[in-house]
């Protein structure tokens, strides 16, 4: 009779190099593979590209026994597929799309399968569990683990339903994997899906190469040239919507007299493949993007990734400027933002499901505080990805030229005020004239140079108006209403009754220089 063969992490080296051709494990991996082979279950959170797949094939391949894999997408799954097939890993798919049913539930039955990927949708099935109970499995691995909490960014309530599935088979080991790792999701994850607490492995999240950058948008076109004469070589532009995507590659290429393509999910499939497979191959061309690029991209020396707009959230942020510098060279992440950005964003929490607006909401508010910090960026990513990272890095805008914060308490009062005494229907413009005591017809016409606020804000006081107004849109202090003026939310009142302070950051002086007009 043969012996059973060691599971531990030499045998473990020695089968990476055999199955995946790799010298060696990369951050932590080796962690999370020991841990599984050793019948224990862990939730490794680990950055995009950081090798997360590896994790469970590598036992997938070492153990006896078949490892179910719970994935969202179909895409997704079948890409794993392929790259699992082309290193001989024997390796299914159980999906609506897939017509070999039949061959890949005996091969399963026959214990063949390293590897069987399924969506949760299936794994949910009473008809599943009892199918899973006619083989020996290895493992079950959870990809994009977030999707099970309500705090995540993606919940999907099926993946609810892998918890009871997975207790049906107490000895077999779980392994969790996401890229996101926020303080309120992680702990839900364990929880949801019966992790131990000490099963958590959180991988490095810093990417010392990327220059963090978060300016306010003046003028996208002129930024965006300035930006790609200061990192030639590829780049990735992400705007939010097909219209401005075609615009801005439309007017880059004019300024700059480079290859800047589109892409969006409007374009024809072949349009967008061909522009994606010459972005890929390039060296120096500028994709201008929704966010449906970038997934599944392999292109290393991506020099910068800029965002006209702000993205859905901390966690997406992260994820879409890690697509720049995976070789490891100098590169740039640069975020153009606007109050507007938020306005939107804070309007369309009305349309968000109750149990979920908390959330959503929450992680605007986490998305304004990065906006927003005089604080390194880098450290306030890595907090918020559980990490306990220096106080600077000297490689984001904040660390490399301080901006000034300014108390304006006193102001903020002063323009909440008038939002309130002006029937809370009117434009930062119309505020603004009102507070500076502007001659202006409209001002007249609506009797609002009547109003007590009208010229009481004078001199430098004046200037920090529209930072100001920008932060308390991204706060939610001040909301828009549905005919573009601004109305009170979020603390307004408190500030109002002088209950809370506010304290803005003001742009160092280098920056303010620039034109002024434009995008907003
Ligand atoms: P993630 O799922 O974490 O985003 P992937 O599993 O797709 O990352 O892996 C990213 C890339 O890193 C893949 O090309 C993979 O082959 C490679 N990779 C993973 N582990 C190693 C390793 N130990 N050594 C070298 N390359 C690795
Ligand atoms: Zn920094």
């Amino acid at each position: 009779m043969a012996s059973a063969p060691i599971l531990d992490l030499p045998a473990a080296r020695n089968a990476l190099r055999a199955t995946f051709g790799f010298d060696d494990f990369r951050g932590r991996q080796a962690e999370v593979v020991e841990r599984t082979l050793a019948g224990q279950s862990s939730l490794a959170v680990m950055p995009t590209g950081a090798g997360k797949s590896l994790t469970y094939q590598l036992p997938a391949v070492m153990l006896e026994g078949t490892c179910v894999v719970i994935s969202p997408l179909i895409a997704l799954m079948h890409d794993q597929l392929r790259s699992a097939r082309a290193n001989g890993i024997r390796a299914a798919t159980l999906t609506s799309a897939d017509a070999d049913w039949r061959e890949t539930q005996d091969a399963f039955r026959a214990g063949e399968l390293d590897l069987l990927y399924v969506a949760p949708e299936r794994a949910s099935q009473p008809a599943f569990r009892d199918f899973l109970s006619s083989a020996r499995l290895a493992l079950f691995a959870i990809d994009e683990a977030h999707c099970v909490s309500e705090w995540g960014h993606d919940f999907r309530p099926d993946y609810r339903m892998l918890r009871p599935l997975m207790d049906a088979f107490p000895e077999v080991p779980r392994l969790a994997l996401t890229a996101t790792a926020d303080r309120q999701t992680r702990p839900d994850m364990l929880n949801q899906l019966g992790i131990p607490e000490d099963g958590l492995v959180l991988a490095g999240f810093d990417r010392p190469n990327i220059r963090y950058t978060i300016r306010h948008r003046d003028n996208p076109v002129r930024q965006l040239t300035t930006l790609m004469a200061e990192r030639p070589g590829p780049g990735i532009v992400y705007a939010q919507t097909r219209r401005k995507v075609e615009d801005l590659a439309d007017k880059l290429a004019a300024a700059t007299g480079r290859q800047v393509l589109p892409y969006h999910a409007g374009l024809d499939p072949q349009t967008r493949a061909a522009n994606q497979a010459a972005f890929v191959a390039s060296e120096d061309m500028v994709i201008v993007a929704t966010v449906a690029f970038g997934m599944g991209i392999d292109k290393p020396d991506v020099r910068f990734v800029a965002h006209v707009g702000v993205p859905k959230s901390i966690e997406a942020y992260y994820q879409e400027t890690g697509r720049a510098g995976r070789d490891g060279d100098p590169s740039a992440a640069t975020m153009f933002w606007g109050a507007g950005d938020f306005a939107t964003a804070r309007m369309r929490l009305a349309e968000v499901d109750e149990e979920r607006r908390n959330a959503e909401r929450a992680r605007l508010d986490a998305l304004a505080a990065l906006v927003e910090t005089p604080e390194c960026r880098r450290a306030v990513l890595l907090r918020h990805f559980g990490e306990d990272p220096p106080q600077t890095c000297g490689n984001c805008d904040n660390c490399l030229d301080a901006p000034d914060v300014t108390d304006a308490t006193e102001l903020a009062r002063k323009l909440l005020s008038a939002v309130y005494r002006t029937g809370q229907s009117f434009g930062m413009g119309h505020l603004q004239k009102v507070l500076t005591g502007a001659e202006d017809e409209r001002v007249r016409q609506k009797g609002h140079d009547r109003l007590s606020v009208y010229g009481i804000v004078e001199g430098e006081e004046a200037r920090l108006l529209q930072p100001l107004g920008r932060a308390l849109q991204a706060r939610g202090d001040l909301v828009p209403t549905e005919h573009g003026g601004l109305a009170l939310g979020g603390s307004a009142r408190e500030i109002l009754k002088g209950e809370r302070e506010v304290a803005i950051v003001v742009p160092p002086k280098r920056q303010r220089r620039g034109r002024r007009g434009g995008d907003e």
